[in-house]
């Protein structure tokens, strides 16, 4: 903190008088070149110049304190995530005494009877993990690899252990389904070992845990793994000081507006706070735990939604807390200008991006689609597994996507740019949009599960562009 122009020049590469025009440009008023300016401006000025300014806060002689780790679970399709999940969400005390967790958070928290916890982000699914990645949040700490042991490692399975080893988190398998007849714990270790995982049981440091998720079982012993790599990776975290804290899921409430599921890194968030979250920015009206109940304050790795934000922000958005609404205003104006530009530039590289292909180059054909899905962090999955359709052939374009049912107005769209509507984890459209859809031809797809979805988006590119599967 305290940079100064000059100094800010020597980190951006610009020239002083260029840096006084752009401080100029968004009103800050900078007498000297040699005064310290506020870390906001710095940022706001940096953004306008391309460079990323960042807040580095000193830990200096401030409290440090261990901390929960924070677990995703990743796996195969119908290995039992989901189901995994559930029944360690009932584990949570805090949950049986609430008579259960009734809102959908995003994460939760499993405390032990010895005080120590463990919090678990609640959206399987590698695209959210590598989606959280890319925006620079690496808020998970340890993996929780499910593999079924009546099917064993699978193509999903490697892909997540990629992910995992790309990020440098620490994995902890848990063999699921072991109730079932057909399982056969012992060859999933061996596969998992020949695909290079260093399992405990064979002088690596991966820890293996059996378990059943419709039984319940084991369940006690996956947590005591996890707190066991916790405690090897000694986390800790500052607590007090501004917090620095990541949104893993936003939704969009009728009566309470924006929500967003936030896990705090380090320092302490509080209510009444002026924040700015990815582009959007707000005042924390309410901070509430994963049962509902009204907090004053997060700390970190403990799930909260906070409540106040002025728009919907997306899953991996870092959340920062400034001192006025006028510059929260500006900074959150002038990451828009940004992501407006990154996006377009993003669209472009992606136009252009035809691998060579040594045959006659065919004409790409264009896959317009519009993505509607319950939240966020759904939104941002179905893109990025929409965009891994792409080929040399066809252009998956996502043309818009939004939290919410499909409306009129997805029509119109659609129907504007000859696009098809995907609806993942959305209710049926009224009778009145649906017949104008099929009125205007256009193509809605509805699905549950990502799998489906692009089995589905497959079949419809096979029957636009023959050939090319
Ligand atoms: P996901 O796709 O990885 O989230 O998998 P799900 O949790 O949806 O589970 C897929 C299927 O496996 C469901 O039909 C579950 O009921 C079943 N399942 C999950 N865990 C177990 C288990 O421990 N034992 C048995 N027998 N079935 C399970």
């Amino acid at each position: 903190e305290g940079m100064t122009t000059v100094e800010l020049a020597k980190r951006t590469g610009q020239s002083i008088s260029k840096l006084q025009d752009i401080l100029l440009n968004v009103g800050e008023k900078v007498e000297s070149e040699f005064d310290p300016l506020n870390i906001d401006v710095a940022e706001l000025v940096g953004m306008e110049v391309g460079v990323n300014v960042r807040r580095i806060h000193s830990a200096e002689g401030e409290k440090v304190l261990p901390r929960p780790a924070v677990v995703t679970v990743m796996g195969h399709v119908d290995h039992g995530k989901t189901s995994l999940l559930d029944a360690l969400r009932q584990t949570s005390v805090a949950a049986r005494e609430a008579g259960g967790i009734t809102q959908h958070l995003g994460a939760f928290v499993v405390s032990m009877p010895s005080g120590a916890a463990i919090t678990f982000l609640d959206t399987p699914g590698h695209a959210a993990f590598s989606a959280m990645r890319a925006r620079g949040a690496a808020v998970t700490d340890i993996v929780v690899l499910v593999v079924a042991a009546d099917d064993g490692v699978m193509p999903q399975t490697l892909e997540a252990m990629s992910h995992a080893k790309a990020a440098n988190v620490p994995i902890v398998v848990a063999v699921n389904k072991c109730d079932k007849p057909a399982a056969d714990p012992e060859r999933v270790k061996v596969q998992l070992a020949s695909e290079g995982l260093p399992l405990e049981e064979m002088g690596g440091d991966v820890q293996v845990v059996e378990v059943s998720a419709m039984k319940k079982t084991g369940l006690d012993k996956l947590e005591e793994a996890l707190l066991l790599q916790a405690e090897l990776m000694d986390l800790k975290a500052r607590t007090d000081g501004p917090a620095q804290a990541y949104v893993v899921e936003a939704r969009l409430d009728r009566g309470r507006g924006p929500l967003a599921t936030a896990i705090v890194k380090a320092g302490t968030l509080s209510c009444g706070q002026i924040v700015v979250v990815g582009s959007e920015w707000g005042r924390i009206r309410a901070i509430r735990d994963m049962v509902g109940q009204l907090a004053a304050q997060a700390t970190p790795a403990m799930p909260v939604e906070i409540e106040g934000l002025k728009g919907l922000p997306m899953a991996g958005d870092d959340i920062v807390v400034v001192d006025s609404e006028e510059r929260a205003r500006m900074l959150s104006a002038g990451r828009k200008k940004k992501y407006e530009k990154d996006r377009l530039r993003k669209i472009e590289e992606e136009r252009l991006d035809i691998p060579d292909v040594e045959e006659e180059v065919t004409e790409r054909v264009e896959m317009p689609i519009i993505v509607k899905a319950d939240v966020q962090g759904s939104v941002q999955a179905v893109t990025d597994a929409l965009k891994s359709l792409n080929s040399p052939q066809v252009f998956v374009n996502v043309v818009h996507v939004g939290v919410g049912p499909i409306s009129q107005s997805d029509v119109d769209l659609a129907q504007a740019c000859g696009a098809c509507i995907v609806g993942f984890n959305v209710r049926n459209p009224p009778s009145s949009i649906s017949l104008a859809a099929t009125q205007a031809s256009i193509k809605i797809k509805l699905h549950r599960v990502i799998y489906h979805l692009l089995e589905d988006m497959g079949n419809l590119i096979v029957e636009k562009a023959p050939g090319t599967c």
